[in-house]
């Protein structure tokens, strides 16, 4: 089959690979579409925490061999460990991801763990169905963050998760301001309900998503909180926190990791799919994978989000 494969630092290539072969238990699943991921454009500069040669790809929906239409919850958990056992299984201690930890769906084919496969609603588009993934970590997001209804929102770049972030948070409050330098993302950002946009972000919020994670996002979701409120911080770009502890404790901010999404958050994202605005992405032929991988890994900003089409 043809495959998008990392094989090298910031390099993907299509190469002619063997049909995966499902183990038991799993299902193989003929691609339909699938996602690039800002974790997979920024995550290939270096080979350490996705190690080539990789089939990566963890947003994906397809058809199964006896014709049902699916997507899959790429993060694979034990079910077994301390925190599979309370319903963290998002912090599994023995988790593993679909196109990071074994082959993913930049392929004509892949193999999914059968209970890790969703049917997808009939009405539901293949395009529709692979934003379920990053649909999935806003969900998680919001979960975190708890916002009252109303509460003043922001949230910090308008890349996949920003936009994702954005639809949940206007699911608990109108008044949500979206903050990015691009101003393509942010026309996005107004016809899918921001309040506010702009490339800097004034004024006091409940609730701050970073959707970026440079040092400077840190930084600014956190002084724009109001006394008490909650920074969450999806973004992966740096690892620098940037802050002063000290304005965390006087200040009483809660600063909250949000990683991916429990089992039920990506239960309920496979509903929610269908309820908001998910048009924006735009798809490309796997045959185009590389050129677009590498034009988006060099910042072209106009597509918001790519899709491949094996
Ligand atoms: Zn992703
Ligand atoms: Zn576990």
């Amino acid at each position: 089959m043809r495959a998008l494969v990392f094989t090298k630092p910031s390099t993907v290539e299509l190469l002619h690979v063997a049909d995966p072969v499902p183990a038991p238990g799993e299902t193989l699943v003929r691609v339909c579409a699938v996602g690039i991921c800002g974790s997979e454009l920024h995550g290939i500069s270096s080979s350490d925490f996705r190690r080539p040669p990789l089939v990566m790809g963890h947003e994906f929906s397809g058809t199964t061999e006896d014709g049902r239409r699916v997507t899959a919850n790429p993060l694979l958990s034990c079910g077994t460990c301390d925190l599979c056992t309370i319903g963290q299984d998002h912090l599994c201690r023995n988790r593993s991801i679909i196109g990071i930890h074994r082959a993913g769906a930049f392929a004509e084919y892949v193999a999914v763990p059968s209970a890790a496969l969703h049917t997808l609603p009939d009405s539901m588009s293949f395009d529709t169905a692979a934003l379920i993934e990053p649909l999935a970590n806003a969900v998680h997001a919001l979960n975190l963050a708890a916002p009252p209804p109303g509460a003043r929102i922001a949230v910090l770049g308008a890349g996949t998760i920003g936009l994702m972030a954005l639809l949940v948070a206007r699911q608990y409050s109108t008044d949500v301001s979206v903050c990015d330098l691009a101003e393509d993302r942010l026309d996005v950002a107004v016809r899918l309900g921001a309040a506010n946009t702009g490339p800097d972000l004034e004024g006091e919020f409940d609730v701050v998503i970073d959707a970026v994670g440079a040092a400077a996002t840190h930084a600014l979701s956190v002084l724009r909180l109001r006394p008490g409120g909650s920074a969450v911080w999806i973004g992966l770009l740096s690892g620098d926190a940037a802050f002063d502890g000290q304005h965390i404790v006087r200040e009483e901010k809660r600063v909250i990791g949000s990683y991916c999404y429990t089992s039920a958050e990506f239960t309920h994202a496979v509903k929610l799919a269908r309820d908001v605005p998910l048009d924006w992405a735009t798809p490309f032929p796997l045959d185009d994978g590389v050129s677009i991988f590498t034009e988006l890994m060099h910042g072209r900003h106009d597509v918001v989000k790519a899709l491949l089409h094996p």
